[in-house]
């Protein structure tokens, strides 16, 4: 299980002013739970995230991941940004192969892991492609083939599909429950796309800013696996609404 504990992140301004980024923020995942994260420009997602990365310490408060303190970045944490962070230089099988060469995995089963991700993501006839010949669909697929490849216990996605055109990113969407409904895995995946946080999530939480803080979280009881249709019917509407209205209203108090 992963929890977050009365978390406050403070950054230092000039003049000995301070920022506060992240009020005093409590989260608890539960295994394999998709949890999506919205909230206004500021409001303090990616601290969060970067905090249970392990790339933020807190001010107060902690992160615990599988039970013990997050003190710095972990194999066991795949982390995936809006940029693509694919090594250039290396194939998509090496890209994905990257974390478990690392770890000193023989390259026959790195291999093996390797070819079932790239499969998973549908990306198989381009194994041996360079990211350069890439679309950036493609290559946020390879980044999630990837995080996958090293067995995390959490997935944390910061905007991961914030870069790429609107159709792309509902395929992106779906390749991603896709993959999610197989492997599974816990994510926490942020968003400011209110469609894209009730598509793919079972739960949203809204965040409002000034201080940055919880402001509501909504159960998404639309069942597994989504598609075309669920995001069509009005109980998705219905949601939408509700987490879009919290979105809204938090912005126009800040
Ligand atoms: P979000 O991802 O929700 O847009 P962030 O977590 O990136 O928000 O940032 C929250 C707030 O903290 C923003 O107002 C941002 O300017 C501020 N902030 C983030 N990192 C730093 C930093 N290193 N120093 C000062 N302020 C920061
Ligand atoms: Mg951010």
């Amino acid at each position: 299980m992963i929890t977050v504990e009365n978390v406050r992140k403070v950054f230092p301004l000039p003049k000995g002013e301070e920022f506060v980024a992240l009020g005093d923020v409590s989260l608890a995942l539960q295994d394999n739970e998709f949890v999506t994260v919205v909230g206004p420009s500021g409001c303090g997602k990616s601290t969060l995230l970067n905090i249970l990365a392990g790339l933020e310490t807190p001010t107060r408060g902690r992160a615990l991941v599988d039970g013990e303190p997050v003190t710095g970045p972990g194999p066991e944490r795949g982390v995936i940004f809006q940029q693509y962070a694919l090594f250039p230089w290396l194939t998509v099988r090496k890209n994905v192969e990257f974390g478990l060469r690392n770890r000193g995995v023989p390259r026959a089963e790195r291999r093996a892991t390797a070819d079932h991700f790239i499969e998973l993501v549908g990306l198989e006839r381009f194994a041996d492609a360079l990211p350069k010949t890439l679309s950036g669909g493609m290559k946020q697929r390879v980044a999630i083939a990837r995080a996958y490849a090293v067995n995390p216990s959490i997935l944390l996605m910061d905007e991961p599909f914030g870069a790429v055109d609107a159709l792309t990113r509902v395929r992106l969407q779906e390749q991603l429950l896709a993959t999610w409904s197989q492997e599974r895995r816990t994510v926490l995946f942020i968003t400011h796309d209110v469609d894209e946080a009730v598509f793919l999530a079972n739960r949203v939480v809204v965040m409002a800013a000034r201080p940055g803080r919880i402001a509501e979280i909504v159960d998404v009881d639309l069942p597994y696996p989504r598609t075309e249709e669920s995001r069509l019917s009005p109980r998705f509407t219905a949601l939408r609404n509700r987490v879009w209205s919290a979105v809204y209203h938090q912005e126009s108090v800040a």
